[in-house]
This record gives C-alpha cells, sequence and structure tokens, in this order.
C-alpha cells in the first residue's frame, strides 16, 4: 500500500515514510492510495478474532510487505497487552437500542492509548529497524500528551518532549504527564496557553535545518497510523454484536473533536462495514455539527465546556472528508483549502450536503445537557459517563431511530473529568491507578511562551 496526499502533491509514499511524514509535504494530508475492501464473507471470518487478531488482519491491509507478519503480531501484541481489560475495548449493553463501546482500559485512561500504544511501538520499531534516531515533539491540552508519553517512555531510540499550557490541564491529565521519571521524557509547562504550545511547536516544525538537524517527528491526530488504529475498534463492536445474533441497522454515535475518530468509522464504512449512520457528536464548539447540518464549515467563537479535549475549532481531519466527498479530486480540494484559508469559510453545494447526509447526522450538546445525560445514566442506569461520552450518549438517544441500535464510543473514563462528574453532586471513587499518581514527584520544566525559550531547553534535551 502506497500513501497519496489530500492535495495532490505528494504520492507513492510507503507505509513507514507516510508514519514519520506526519502532515504531507505540501500541507495536504496523507490517505491510502485506494481503500482495501472487506468482503461480507470476510468479516464472517473475522467473527471468532481477539483484538489483537483483528488489529494484525486489518493493520496488514494497509501496511503490505513493509512489515513482515510476525513483526507485525509483536508490535500489536505489546500494544494491546498493555490493556486492563481482555477485550481491549469491550461493548457494553446500557439498552436495547444503546451500546456503550469502553475505549478507556489503557493505561492512560483516554480512548487516545489506542492509537498512541501502536504509534509509539511502531516509531520503536522503525527506530531499530533503520538505526534512526526519532525525537518527538508535541502540544498538548491534556489526553494526548499523556497517551504519547506512557506510549514510549523508557524505549530505546526515542526521546519526547511534550509543551502544556502550565496549570491549565486537569490534575489527573498533570499528573499522568509528569509523574513518569524517565529519562527520554521532557515535560515543558509553558506559561500561556494551549494556543502558545500550538503555535511553537508549528513554528518549530516550520523551521526545517532544526526539524532536520533534531530528527523531529509529530504525534498529532492527523498522523495516519492513528486513523488506522481507530478503525480496528468499529470492526470490532460490529463483529461482537454479531456473534450475538444482532442484524438490523447499527449506528456509531462518536465524541468529536478533531475529526480524527470519526473519520476512522468513515473509513471501516467505506471498507465495506456495513455502518447505518455515524452520529456526529459535539459540544458548544460546534463547527462540525454546523458543517453537517448547515453545509458550511466555518470556524465560529471559542467556547470553553465540561468536554475540554473537544473544545476545538479547526477540525484537522476534516481535509480526509472532504478528499473522498469530492471523488478524491485533489485540485478541488486544495482549491477549498485554499478558500477556507482567504475568505474564513468553506460552504458546500446542495448535492454535496445530500451525500453528507445520507452519511452522517449530528448533535451539539449545550453545556447544561451534557451533566444532564451524566445525571440520569447514573440514576437510571446506574452508568457513570464521563462528559465528552455524555455528548455521545445525548446524541445518540437524539438521532437513533425506533429500528436501529447505536453504540456510542467512550473516550474517557469519569476519573480523568471529575470537575464535571462532581457538579452532577456525584462522588466517585477513582482506579488505584489514578489515586497512586497523587503521592508521586512531578517532573516538570516550567518555561516562557516564547519559540526561543522553548528552542534553548529541546536542545539541551535532544
Ligand atoms: C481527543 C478526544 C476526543 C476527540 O477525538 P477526535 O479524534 O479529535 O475527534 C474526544 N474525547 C476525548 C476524551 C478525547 O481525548
Amino acid at each position: 500500500m502506497h500513501y497519496k496526499s489530500t492535495r495532490g502533491q505528494v504520492a507513492g509514499v510507503g507505509f513507514i515514510d507516510a508514519i514519520l511524514m506526519g502532515l504531507a509535504d505540501d500541507g495536504g494530508l496523507l490517505v491510502p492510495e485506494h481503500i482495501p475492501q472487506v468482503s461480507a464473507e470476510t468479516l464472517k471470518n473475522w467473527q471468532s478474532l481477539s483484538y489483537a487478531e483483528l488489529a494484525t488482519e486489518v493493520f496488514s491491509l494497509f501496511v503490505n510487505d513493509e512489515i513482515p507478519r510476525s513483526d507485525l503480531e509483536k508490535l500489536v501484541q505489546d500494544s494491546y497487552g498493555t490493556f486492563r481489560h481482555p477485550d481491549v475495548t469491550p461493548v457494553r449493553k446500557v439498552r436495547d437500542d444503546l451500546h456503550i463501546m469502553e475505549l478507556f482500559h489503557g493505561p492512560t485512561f483516554a480512548f487516545k492509548d489506542v492509537a498512541l500504544q501502536f504509534l509509539g511501538n511502531l516509531y520503536s520499531y522503525v527506530s531499530r529497524k533503520t538505526g534512526s534516531v526519532i525525537h518527538i515533539l508535541g502540544a498538548t491540552s491534556g489526553d494526548t500528551g499523556a497517551s504519547a508519553i506512557e506510549g514510549v517512555r523508557g524505549k530505546e531510540g526515542i526521546r519526547i518532549c511534550i509543551l502544556h499550557p502550565h496549570q491549565k490541564v486537569s490534575k489527573v491529565q498533570e499528573l499522568q504527564m509528569t509523574t513518569v521519571d524517565n529519562e527520554n521524557v521532557l515535560n515543558l509547562a509553558v506559561n500561556g496557553t494551549f494556543d502558545d504550545c500550538q503555535r511553537i511547536i508549528k513554528e518549530l516544525f516550520a523551521d526545517v535545518d532544526f526539524k532536520h538537524q533534531y530528527h523531529l517527528r509529530a504525534i498529532n491526530s492527523i498522523n495516519i497510523a492513528r486513523i488506522l488504529a481507530q478503525t480496528v475498534y468499529y470492526f470490532y463492536a460490529y463483529l461482537q454484536l454479531a456473534q450475538q445474533g444482532m442484524t438490523g441497522k447499527l449506528n456509531f454515535s462518536v465524541p468529536t473533536g478533531n475529526f480524527g475518530d470519526i473519520f476512522a468509522g468513515y473509513l471501516a464504512q467505506r471498507m465495506g462495514l456495513p455502518i447505518h449512520k455515524l452520529i456526529l457528536a459535539t459540544n458548544e464548539n460546534n463547527i462540525l455539527e454546523r458543517f453537517v447540518n448547515e453545509g458550511v464549515y466555518q470556524p465560529g467563537e471559542f467556547r470553553g465546556t465540561y468536554s475540554p479535549s473537544m473544545d476545538i475549532q479547526v477540525a484537522s481531519n476534516f481535509e480526509r472528508y472532504l478528499f473522498y466527498l469530492y471523488g478524491e479530486n485533489t485540485a478541488e480540494v486544495a482549491t477549498l483549502m485554499e478558500l477556507l484559508k482567504a475568505e474564513g469559510k468553506i460552504v458546500i453545494p446542495e448535492d454535496k450536503r445530500t451525500a453528507v447526509n445520507a452519511e452522517f447526522a449530528a448533535h451539539a450538546v449545550e453545556n447544561d445537557e451534557c451533566l444532564a445525560v451524566i445525571s440520569k445514566y447514573y440514576d437510571e442506569y446506574d452508568y457513570l459517563l464521563d462528559p465528552h461520552t455524555a455528548c455521545g450518549v445525548a446524541a445518540s438517544d437524539g438521532l437513533t431511530s425506533a429500528d436501529e441500535v447505536t453504540v456510542t464510543l467512550s473516550t474517557a473514563h469519569p476519573a480523568k473529568f471529575n470537575e464535571a462528574i462532581a457538579l452532577c453532586e456525584i462522588k466517585q471513587t477513582y482506579p488505584e491507578q489514578i489515586e497512586a499518581l497523587f503521592s508521586k514527584p512531578q517532573h516538570q520544566t516550567i518555561v516562557d511562551g516564547t519559540n526561543e525559550a522553548v528552542r534553548d531547553k529541546l536542545v539541551q534535551f535532544f
């Protein structure tokens, strides 16, 4: 399998190079040169596979010969052996029409572990195989940083530096990052906001000499490996329900920020997985809900919500969907992205809107509704939702028709976001792994929010 850019100036890139490239060199995003097809018969044959076996099958469709099968099996085993649940991403029935797929059984209790455990091992594999040094640089508003650090801590050939806004991430997120004591991890707590962190990262990556000299690699959600890893659990949920005899219309409801997770579902659907509707759930930062319901993609004003990992105004994976919506026409995608830059919005014509609405339904969840849903499911079903998952459940409740079943993706454990849970006057007990963080020493370096200050620290570290 080779990969090409959504903007048409990069093509013929192998799997490993696609992982290393991150953003395509023409500014677009990498997509597979063709989408592998999974037949109904293959799906049937996959029914009895474990999560790791299924992941190996799905990955091998995208990797081809670049990684030998036995190496791939080991990568997958190492990545998913760290999960606390034997099913990795178990699906729980809450009601006949609502199942919840719990994606938070990895080391940092958020769904990002599913992709970043794999990406961490993959980077380590590439480093060993090619003898190259890998230096990961990233910015986080909380979950990605913790997951990425956990994915590579202590691994040979890799060093990682993560910037987070000092004292502006949740307490548990801060502790998950800063209590790691491996010498290949550097936490920079930046005096500033998440936007400052992202700006600094962007500038450092844009300095091509610096980027090459220090072998800088990215871990953000535009990396194609992250999408592929997330595609696996859509198949897994379908197969689990099929095994239980479910044959009706199956929807997935996805708490959405950067459009990475739901794009993985879209990819699974295009590979042949019978998904009826993809339900896109946003919080009050509803650019994607407005796109689905009004046909306009236009960043709005930033709103702070109870689901901070979805507080996003520009969805970095959205371009991948545009590419398929416009029939893989790279020239049109490039024009649309230019338009977005020049005019601040993209408006799609009526026929495209019809196509979007055949694939997606969307609901934007307001802050009050989010808390109401957490309380309701705690009282009525004895199930504690985290505020991100609550957005997914709210959308599922509003958009699942009588003859359908919806699997809502649970993207985080409620212990990570106790701030919202406490507002519902619910007292939760933390899992022991999270409780233990509070008594560990923290390792972080506080820096000014300037390019130079961060660069100085990086040069010492790398
Ligand atoms: C990152 C994240 C999301 C959003 O996922 P995207 O792939 O960016 O759409 C939702 N919930 C939680 C808890 C997250 O960490």
